[in-house]
């Protein structure tokens, strides 16, 4: 008989019944360091005191009214964003998909509205994930996730990632826009080389395509700054982000310039939920908290040491691991073909320290971003434990 909850999850044999910083606490007493962050949303740990503050003072005043109404925090929160960033605006949603699919219709509505509707073909990255949308599935191109729900959408183009040739030479006269991820996530934690989104700007400038980046994993602080691609300093045209915006409240978001979204206008979009006051002021609070002086300081500091330090786990034990690979805290270890990285993250679990997998057999480490050195210890202590015993 079918689950009441539709299974189309493989789900871990744990009950969460509270979080705390960068731990969980499970119904039967256990205890786990989260290297999960929820997959990369919980960036601030769990339950950070400062956000429990601010959603509960909202929750006790107005949870949701329509975007009919002027919503100031909707307000302050785009405007902050905008600070922060290239963009000069911003539409606030509940998702990743739903972000990344709104990116990819202004980078549609900007060629229409320039006077060129014949472009509207997106061209995306092998081992991307942009989300579970028909668009944004069919913007991946991922088979396995496409297989069963008929055809995929159209108007996408797939070339390797990290890979200006070919980029450039699937550029169409029907080309609307550049889309990857500036450190692929899910498909396998890869960061570019350095000059590789300078390269996909100059070829989306020579030809006149709108630049979109999905920082819906690489954003919102995971990498050391607020989005991943300020370390290259080459900014988007359009930029979708989620996952740590609202630290488990969802909250999405899609960011444009004034050019991008000239064609934008009241009518073009809108969501039901986006935006509304409690989700805006999960948001907020995110921000408050990421803009004070040294947050990224510190995280940038330990990720530093965990790099190191992974570094030097996976030279110990290279019949296991190949390679370290990301940026930040976000990183992967490639396991060796004879390992299979869901085997050894589900002992690792067993022995109280949550990672994930990625594409591409990678074991995936997401820690949040306010862990310290004392957590890493633990972490590495329980990985050369979980190594050391591996059979041969
Ligand atoms: C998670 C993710 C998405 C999809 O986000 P949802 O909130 O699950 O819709 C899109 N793009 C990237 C890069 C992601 O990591």
């Amino acid at each position: 008989m079918i689950p009441a909850v539709m299974p189309t999850y493989a789900r871990w044999d744990v009950v969460v019944d509270r979080g705390e910083g960068c731990y969980l606490y499970a119904t039967d007493g256990r205890k786990y360091l989260d290297f999960t962050s929820g997959i990369a949303v919980t960036s601030l740990g769990h339950c950070h005191p400062h956000l429990i503050g601010a959603v509960t003072e909202q929750a006790k005043k107005l949870w949701h009214v329509s975007n009919l109404f002027q919503i100031p925090g909707q307000q302050r929160l785009a405007e902050r964003l905008v600070a922060n960033s290239f963009a000069d605006t911003v539409f606030f949603n509940n998702s990743g998909a739903e972000a990344v699919e709104l990116a990819i219709k202004v980078a549609r509505k900007y060629q229409s509205n320039a006077g060129h509707p014949e472009r509207w073909r997106v061209i995306a990255c092998h081992g991307s994930f942009h989300g579970r949308s028909f668009a944004t599935l069919a913007a991946a191109g991922a088979e396995a996730y496409l297989k069963g729900f008929g055809p995929p959408m159209e108007g996408f183009d797939h070339v390797a990632f990290n890979n200006l040739n070919e980029m450039r030479a699937a550029v169409t006269s029907e080309s609307a826009a550049i889309l990857v991820e500036p450190v692929q996530g899910e498909g396998g934690v890869r960061a570019p080389s350095a000059g590789y989104l300078r390269g996909l700007r100059n070829i989306c400038d020579e030809f006149g395509l709108m630049l979109v980046y999905d920082e819906v994993q690489s954003g919102m602080g995971r990498t050391g700054r607020l989005f991943a691609h300020q370390w290259e300093g080459v900014a988007p045209d359009i930029m979708a982000v989620a996952k740590a915006l609202g630290n488990g409240f969802p909250i999405g978001a899609c960011l444009a310039t004034e050019k991008a979204a000239a064609g934008m206008t009241p009518g073009t979009h809108g969501s039901t939920f986006g935006g509304n006051p409690l989700a805006v002021a999960a948001g907020n609070a995110v921000l408050d908290v990421m803009t004070e002086p040294g947050f990224f300081d510190h995280a940038n500091r330990i990720a530093k040491v965990l790099w190191a330090k992974l570094e030097v786990f996976a030279g110990r034990y290279p019949h296991l691991f190949q390679e370290l690979r990301g940026s930040g805290h976000l990183l992967g270890l490639r396991c060796q073909p004879s390992l299979t990285a869901g085997d050894f993250v589900a002992k690792l679990r067993t022995e109280g320290l949550l990672c994930l997998t990625a594409g591409d057999n990678v074991l995936r480490i997401l820690p949040p971003l306010i862990v310290g050195e004392a957590e890493l210890d633990e972490a590495m202590a329980t990985l050369d434990k979980v190594a050391r015993q591996w059979p041969a």
